[in-house]
């Protein structure tokens, strides 16, 4: 049986999640990342007494919650783009840890759907 590649931009939490789920679930995958570390905002590393993360100039954790868009749900598509889907904090507004690998579940468990194939996540 051939095994459906799927490709993934950016090895942060969103990335790394979606990753880890694809494979849980019989799916190839690729992660292009352009930092030469994974883990994106939530990376951190010690350098002359400082901790540095990687959200130079960023958002830590995406858009503002407020009252107008709390209750927003960002699509996870793009007109237009077939097979082409998107996860983590700027999908979720608010962000964080629990939703940006939480958004790369949902994403594979929507091409297993569209695959025809039972989520699994191992126990
Ligand atoms: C200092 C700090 C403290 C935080 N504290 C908490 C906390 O206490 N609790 C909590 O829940 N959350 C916290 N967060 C937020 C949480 O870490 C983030 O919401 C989450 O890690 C976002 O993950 P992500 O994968 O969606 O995005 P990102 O981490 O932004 O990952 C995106 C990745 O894509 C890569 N990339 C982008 N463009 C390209 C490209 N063109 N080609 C290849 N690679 C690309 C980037 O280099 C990056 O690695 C904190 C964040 C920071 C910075």
């Amino acid at each position: 049986m051939h095994t459906k590649t799927i490709a993934i931009i950016g090895a942060g939490l969103a990335g790394l999640s979606t990753g880890c789920y694809a494979q849980m679930n019989g799916y190839s995958t690729h992660i292009f990342e352009h930092h030469s570390k994974a883990g994106g905002v939530a990376a951190a590393w010690r350098r002359d007494g400082c901790l540095y993360t990687l959200n130079h100039k960023g958002a830590y954790m995406s858009w503002l919650p407020s009252a107008d868009n709390i209750l927003e749900t960002i699509p996870r598509t793009l007109p237009g783009l077939s097979n082409f889907y998107m996860a983590g904090q700027w999908v979720t507004p608010g962000g964080s840890v629990p939703t940006s690998l939480f958004s790369g579940r949902q994403l594979i468990e929507v091409l297993c759907n569209q695959d025809g194939k039972k989520f699994a996540v191992p126990k």
